[in-house]
């Protein structure tokens, strides 16, 4: 008779192989890592001895739960910013915490705090992408769990890479080191189309090619997102992807909430797996993706949390009632996505979907010892019934909490046992956790208490010029003046004409100055609008002179290009109040006397105020400022021949 290391007896089993058997009274024997064999307590008995054989009381022994889609070691920002839509909450918390905070200790915390919990709801392998990888695979095949995990790939800085030729060439490294190990299985995982250039989408191909490993990443996750695709590419994120040699990996694909029937089928034709996020899709109002359709065309579907700050727990029973829940009630169909399918979903579809099915997400021999047991004798399940097959798993989908994963096996090795983590000090890892939340904290209070960081935190502000000369005067005819300039002799350099909206943000704090958000439509010659360009100014309150000329000398400004919407920019710096303000500017760069001056001849429009003539020019010295100021009030003179009576305040202030 064969002896094996392990014989698991008196248990119900939920093998979730392709046939779906169950054994009402089974067993399995397990071998190093591997199923020896599954069936029949009888039969199994009859078959093997060990001098390890564990009874189960009844409880149901089914394979672990595959999180198909998240992020671990964000379990340190879980609550951190919540209630904020997607653009918000990535550009203007996670990804400035993340430059700041994320580092291999950040990393391999937030990684062991998440395995605690995934391990605690009965989940056995996920897939990871984050940055410092080889820290999260480091942590994960130290407690025992199998990750496919990819380092992120992105065109911006990333805590990890400056540039994102590091990333990939961090990603080789990490792909030569963790090819082969037992848990882990190496990936690549280039952001998201939106979030990296062709360029890196097929070097990232390419490197998963050259390894034969899997490729992580986001699809088509927002309404958005799409729309900017068709808007700039002329077709949805599938097709583009695609024609960028993407899908010639083998890829898993997370969310795919806005993929019609055409971009499922061209996934199915690459064998990309699917990573369905139902509770992240609902918290960040994504959508709901069309799991039912990706099912029925044959798509491999898995289930994932997502990162723990879109979610906020790991809870992969909560997500896998709630991947049910959501297709029945978007497909107005009861009997959409039964049970059973969710169940599969969360196992062997899942384990196909992350390309590692062939050694994990069902109970057959061969395959990896990745089992869980589920005591399902508590209030809240009772009482069991037999008749029906489906039974167990409306059990385990619909009433089982995660709370009722009693033991956990990977790789034929317990890391729970009876509710006990074997791998794992848990109060060791709150407190380094709580730690790390109590520093961040402290950096988020420190920026929020000035618009200069939060400007700062988002990117690309570069500090202007030290002194602007500015004069400006009302004039009745803008018409006049132009005329005047045209035949004045003054050399004109450069001429535009534009209509500008301008947005004000205003702070309860005076000292914070004020924020401009703004659009300068150009206008060409035949009044059609050519190109628009948005602009971002922190005007500070600070250093304002008056000349005797009553020229006015102007502040430290601050200039960020708006690469965000308006809508995005107010949600993220909350004014007390704003002010709109629309003009149309001619503007002429000229140069008087040696030196060069913008002039700004504006129509305003809104609010109708009439009509200004300004000098701008800029000057690194008080001296050539002091010089450049007579000569502005020279220009206006010479240009202008009616009373000139100075207006030294922005419109805004005038408007106010
Ligand atoms: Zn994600």
């Amino acid at each position: 008779m064969e002896q094996p290391d392990l014989i698991l007896v008196n248990a119900f089993i939920l093998t979730m192989d392709s046939t779906l058997s169950q054994f009402s009274n089974g067993a399995i024997a397990i071998q190093g890592q591997k199923i020896l064999a599954v069936g029949p307590e009888a039969d199994i008995r009859s078959r093997y001895t060990a001098s390890n054989v564990i009874d189960c009381h009844g409880k149901v022994l089914m394979p672990g739960l595959v999180n198909a889609h998240t992020h671990v070691p964000m379990t340190l920002l879980r609550g951190l910013a919540d209630d904020l839509r997607l653009d918000v909450w990535l550009m203007g918390y996670m990804m400035p915490v993340e430059r700041e905070f994320v580092s291999p200790q950040f990393v391999n915390l937030g990684t062991r705090l998440a395995c605690a919990e995934l391990i605690r709801s009965g989940v056995t392998a996920f897939a990871d992408m984050y940055y410092f990888e080889d820290d999260v695979a480091t942590a994960t095949a130290e407690v025992g769990m199998r990750g496919v995990c990819g380092e992120s790939v992105m065109k911006f800085p990333t805590p990890d890479a400056k540039f994102f030729e590091e990333s990939l060439e961090y990603s080789r490294e990490f792909i030569k080191k963790w090819k082969n190990h037992s848990l882990i299985v190496p990936s690549v995982a280039p952001h998201a189309p939106y979030t990296c250039t062709p360029e890196i989408l097929r070097a990232s191909a390419d490197l998963a090619m050259e390894f034969d490993i899997p490729l992580q990443i986001h699809i088509s996750e927002t309404q958005l997102e799409v729309e900017n695709m068709r808007r700039d590419q002329g077709m949805p994120v599938v097709p583009w992807v695609k024609k960028q040699g993407l899908l010639e990996a083998k890829v898993l694909a997370a969310h795919c909430v806005w993929i019609d029937d055409g971009e499922m089928r061209t996934l199915l034709h690459a064998h990309a797996g699917v990573a369905h996020n139902p509770s992240s899709n609902l918290k960040l109002a994504s959508g709901a993706a069309p799991v039912k359709r990706m099912l029925d065309s044959g798509l491999q579907v898995g289930i994932g949390t997502d990162g723990p700050a879109s979610n906020n727990d790991l809870d992969m029973f909560e997500e896998v009632r709630l991947a049910a829940f959501l297709a029945k009630t978007t497909s107005n169909d009861p009997t959409a996505l039964p049970a059973q399918q969710a169940l599969q979903m969360s196992t062997s579809m899942g384990a196909k979907a992350l390309h590692i099915g062939d050694i994990t997400g069902s109970l057959e021999p061969g395959k990896r010892a990745d089992l869980i047991l589920i005591d399902l004798s508590r209030l809240h399940s009772s009482p069991r019934f037999q008749r029906d097959p489906n039974a167990a798993y409306a059990q385990i989908v619909y009433s089982a909490k995660s709370s009722d994963v009693t033991d956990v096996m990977v790789d034929g090795k317990w890391l729970m046992q009876d509710k006990v983590l074997l791998t794992i000090n848990e109060d060791e890892i709150l407190r380094e956790a709580q730690d790390y939340a109590r520093r961040i904290d402290t950096f988020l209070i420190q920026r929020e208490e000035s618009v200069l960081s939060k400007l700062i935190a988002v990117g690309g502000l570069t500090e202007e010029e030290s002194f602007e000369v500015q004069a400006k005067t009302a004039i009745p005819d803008p018409e006049q003046v132009i005329a005047a300039l045209e035949s004045s002799g003054i050399e004109i350099i450069r001429r535009r004409h534009y209509h500008e909206y301008d947005t004000y943000f205003i702070f309860d704090d005076e000292n914070q100055g004020f924020l401009r958000y703004r659009e300068d439509h150009f206008i060409d010659d035949r009044g059609q609008v050519t190109t628009v360009r948005s602009r971002l100014t922190l005007i500070g309150k600070a250093v304002e002179f008056r000349f005797p000329q009553d020229v006015l000398l102007s502040r430290s400004r601050y200039l960020a290009p708006a690469t965000q919407s308006l809508r995005f920019y107010r949600e993220y710096f909350k004014p007390v109040k704003e002010v709109e303000i629309e003009k149309d500017r001619r503007r002429f760069l000229v140069n008087f006397k040696g030196e060069e001056f913008f002039i700004n001849i504006d129509k305003m429009i809104s609010p109708s105020i009439g009509n200004f003539f300004e000098i701008k020019s800029r000057t690194w010295s008080r001296q050539d400022a002091d010089l450049k100021s007579k000569l502005s009030i020279e220009l206006i003179k010479t240009l202008y021949q009616g009373p000139v009576e100075m207006v030294s305040k922005d419109y805004f202030e005038v408007s106010k």
